[in-house]
């Protein structure tokens, strides 16, 4: 048995040296072509750099570098940052909202969109390969309900080129389900195209919080009883919701046991966020995060679960 390995910018690297990860973040992107904010054009690989040593001091060891496609993602950058910073980086491929699609996109059929993933994947781009899907977008809409929610006609495309791509070379496949609850649709245009929901992590579980954590949990646990991941990424988003009430639906699932099926992160997407400009840092998950979760009884070997088994175990590939 061949022994399985995850792909990061600067090579392949054993499963077990992934470590403690955060599972959604952005070290260079772009995202004011998308949001028309100044503040989201991260984009200076010495100031990443420079901001991944408290990350780094912390105890984190890799970081899941989800940019799409059409808002910055630039490959050669993160190997920059990676080689720099010393932080393992694993690059996601994927297109983000549609008014980003590169123009070829608009007209591809999904085959065609899965042969695109599929080279960034075995052959990359000045030789560096992505390690995963991601993260894979379909449109925000703050009030839809799971059962409502559809994708649209070019989201459907490019989710069923994601399937084929992943059933071609088994990697993981990274959603951004916000602001609504799109995880559970998601879910069913990946599997209409066979993909394997056992390595899909539906992201941004976290954009928002009921007062009664009953119907949090109503949208969570059909998606983790179908066997994919819950992604907790937007920590320290004080806007979208407490990090009281993340930590409460996380202990609660921890609880059912589920830990093994969390990942965690704090989507950095902007220059606010960062240390240097005052902001939270990429270090926040260890300094804030972390103990309101023990406080509220998570075990260090549910946390360990949550930041290195889970995201090892959907990134590993033999
Ligand atoms: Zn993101």
């Amino acid at each position: 048995m061949s022994a399985s390995f995850i792909t990061t910018v600067t090579g392949e690297i054993r499963a077990e040296e992934l470590g403690p990860t955060l599972a959604h973040e952005h070290l260079y992107c772009d995202l004011s072509v998308d949001s028309g904010k100044a503040d989201n054009r991260v984009a200076n690989v010495e100031l990443i750099t420079d901001e991944l040593a408290c990350f780094r001091k912390a105890g984190g060891h890799s970081i899941v570098e989800v940019t799409p496609v059409g808002v910055g993602r630039n490959a050669g950058k993160l190997r920059e940052i990676s080689a720099a910073s010393g932080a393992q980086i694993v690059s996601g491929i994927a297109f983000y909202d549609e008014r980003t699609y590169p123009d070829w996109v608009h007209r591809a059929r999904a085959d065609e969109i899965a042969d695109y993933f599929v080279s960034e994947i075995e052959e990359g781009t000045d030789g560096v390969r992505a390690g995963l899907i991601g993260e894979l977008l379909s449109h925000n809409s703050p009030r839809a309900n799971p059962r409502s929610y559809r994708l649209r006609e070019a989201e459907r495309r490019v989710f069923a080129a994601a399937a084929k791509a992943q059933r071609r070379t088994g990697v993981a496949i990274s959603t951004h389900a916000a602001l609504g609850r799109a995880g559970h649709a998601q879910l069913d245009a990946l599997e209409r195209s066979g993909a394997n929901l056992a390595r899909v992590i539906i992201g941004h579980c976290d954009a928002h919080a009921h007062e009664d954590i009953e119907q949090d949990l109503a949208y969570y646990l059909p998606i983790l009883k179908r066997g994919a991941y819950c992604q907790f990424d937007l920590i320290g988003w004080s806007e979208l919701a407490s990090d009281e009430a993340r930590s409460t639906r996380i202990a609660a699932l921890a609880r059912m046991g589920f830990a093994k099926k969390i990942t965690l992160a704090t989507d950095t997407c902007r220059l606010s966020q960062l240390h240097r400009n005052g902001g939270r840092g990429f270090d926040y998950l260890w300094t804030s995060f972390l103990p309101l979760l023990r406080a509220r009884g998570v075990t260090e070997a549910q946390i360990h679960a949550m930041l290195v088994e889970a995201p090892r175990t959907v990134l590993a590939r033999s």
